[in-house]
């Protein structure tokens, strides 16, 4: 059987490509752990102006909407977050990317780390992964470790800092898996604010993340969970 993530980490910083991306991937972790008592920050890099398939809308529209839908999901979430204002697409795991994921890593000083699995490519027929997904977790991993440890890693980032743990969604690979059994609800309330991009009128967005915390708890042992490829470069 998978591990089970047992301990609540005392600070989280979850970082992701877009709006709605950590909701999807973690809201029923960070909620629970924000519930034990975690500082919980969301880092979120793009404004989400390019997520629609509605050629009559406008960026700078659509991210103010998106914003709006952060910001009614955190409520029910209890996580703080800002938005790094970056654009849809646009995201390479770049020095000047590196540095401003090092200085926030730096000044937050999470134990734990959450972020996109950039091994994950294939999902089936129908989906490949992102391409700021992709990048964006290449390059967490990259500030992660060791660059936010070592101090002549841009030394005017801050003190360096070791995370103790990564945790990696939307992997192919989850070797770690944390019990949402409780905040199973309260995930798809949070998915559920990001109306841009999931048209739940008739609840299909909360049976898909049932279904899926179901599936990811079965191979836990649990009846609903959140499942992660986890890494422990400090350890
Ligand atoms: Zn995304």
């Amino acid at each position: 059987m998978a591990a089970i993530h047992e301990q609540t980490p005392s600070s989280v910083l979850a970082i992701y490509a877009h709006p709605d991306d950590a909701d999807v991937a973690c809201a029923g972790t960070i909620s629970r752990w924000v519930k034990e008592g975690s500082r919980v920050h969301l880092l979120i890099l793009t404004n989400g102006g390019k997520g629609t398939i509605d050629v009559t809308s406008d960026t700078q529209t659509l991210s103010a909407l998106r914003a709006e839908e952060v910001e009614a999901a955190c409520a029910i979430t209890g996580v703080s977050w800002e938005n790094l204002g970056r654009n849809d697409g646009e995201i390479e795991n770049d020095a000047a990317l590196r540095e401003e994921l090092v200085a926030k890593i730096r000044a937050f000083r999470p134990e734990v780390v959450l972020s996109h699995d950039p091994t994950a490519v294939f999902f089936g027929e129908h989906y490949f992964n992102h391409h700021d997904h992709r990048a964006l977790g290449w390059a967490v991993l990259d500030a992660v470790s060791p660059m936010a440890t070592l101090p002549h890693y841009f030394p005017s980032a801050g003190p360096p800092h070791g995370v103790a743990e990564i945790l990696l969604s939307g992997t192919l690979e989850p070797n770690c898996f944390v019990d949402v059994s409780s905040q199973i609800d309260v995930k798809v309330a949070a998915v559920a604010c990001h109306r841009s991009q999931f048209d739940d009128d008739g609840g299909q967005i909360g049976d898909v993340l049932r279904l899926r915390a179901e599936d990811d708890g079965r191979r836990a042992g649990l009846s609903a969970a959140e499942g992660f490829r986890r890494l422990r470069p400090n350890g």
